[in-house]
């Protein structure tokens, strides 16, 4: 490959528009950033002059930049490289703030043409849409274990619920809780504890199907809901999921610290509500204790 077309190959991948003009500013060459931003397709555009107007770049002001103080064409007269603020014309006809940089490109000490390189500054990338999206993942995902919250997990439930008594799709649920966490802590420390929490986080959603959900229910209890199950299948996920938390560990100065966790297992038939359901799944749980813990008791 030769290495303008490695070049070619990077900058037509790149997130940015970039488009290169030659000195009489034809369009040459206009990579998928560019169609993204703009409407025009390579085909397009490629060999029409950037001064038909196609983008019709105008300055906040309102002035019209191809017409008098195309920087594409200053950067070819003057060998500099420019930046600004323009609004340009979608194919569809409305207006795009972009962040444009122009660039000459010379060879053996002449100028050939410039590249310009634009970035779509529409509202849509804005400060306040990106937090609202982190708010929302805040307010539905635990932060310690990237695990579904409580909120997430009750919504969850509700919704299978509703599908439930349409459809009469069965609802496996597991009530679980790590065993003796507080000696954990005691012993190693929060922060071993919290990291004990993320190691079981990464068992649970690496076990569960794109359809089920783990959800962390409070500190150290989790709710599994698994979804078209009967009793047995149920049976044997908490079995699988008890096995392999068992058998994972995280290191800690050459020591291998395990945990365990305890499960209760119930069915939500269409008469529970889930409320009933999950108190169900508390009791059971709580006789996995009783019984010597690291163990799964269904009803
Ligand atoms: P059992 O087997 O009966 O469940 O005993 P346990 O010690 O696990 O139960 P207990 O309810 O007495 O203690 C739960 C512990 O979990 C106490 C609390 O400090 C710890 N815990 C809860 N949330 C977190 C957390 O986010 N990080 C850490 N490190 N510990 C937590
Ligand atoms: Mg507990
Ligand atoms: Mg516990």
């Amino acid at each position: 490959m030769l290495h303008s077309d490695i070049y070619k190959n990077i900058l037509e991948n790149v997130f940015e528009g970039v488009y290169f003009v030659d000195a009489k500013r034809k369009i040459l060459f206009w990579n998928k950033g560019a169609e993204r931003i703009t409407g025009y397709s390579s085909s397009d555009v490629t060999n029409s002059f950037c001064y038909n107007n196609i983008l019709n770049h105008v300055d906040i002001s309102g002035k019209e930049l191809c017409l008098d103080g195309c920087p594409l064409q200053a950067s070819i007269a003057d060998g500099k490289v420019r930046g600004a603020f323009v609004y340009l014309s979608h194919k569809d006809g409305h207006r795009v703030p972009v962040t444009i940089q122009t660039i000459p490109i010379e060879e053996n000490n002449e100028i050939i043409g410039a590249v310009e390189v634009f970035k779509d500054e529409s509202n849509n990338d804005s400060v306040i849409i990106k937090d609202m999206a982190i708010l929302r993942e805040l307010s539905l995902y635990d932060q310690l274990t990237g695990l579904p919250n409580r909120r997430y997990t009750n919504n969850f439930l509700q919704s299978r619920k509703n599908e439930q008594l349409l459809l009469n799709i069965p609802i496996g649920v597991l009530f679980m809780d790590i065993d003796h966490f507080k000696k954990i802590n005691d012993t190693y420390g929060h922060e071993v504890g919290d990291e004990i929490l993320q190691m079981i986080s990464k068992v649970f959603t690496s076990t569960v199907r794109s359809t089920d959900l783990i959800g962390r229910f409070g500190g150290e209890e989790f709710i599994g809901v698994f979804c078209g199950v009967n009793r047995e299948v149920l049976n044997t996920i908490a079995e699988k999921i008890r096995m392999l938390v068992e058998k994972s560990y995280i290191k800690k100065d050459n020591e291998q610290i395990i945990v365990t966790i305890s499960i209760g297992a119930t069915m939500i038939e269409k008469i529970d509500t889930i409320e009933e359901a999950l108190k169900r799944a508390d009791k059971l749980l709580f006789k996995s204790k009783n019984n010597g813990r690291n163990q799964v008791t269904s009803g």
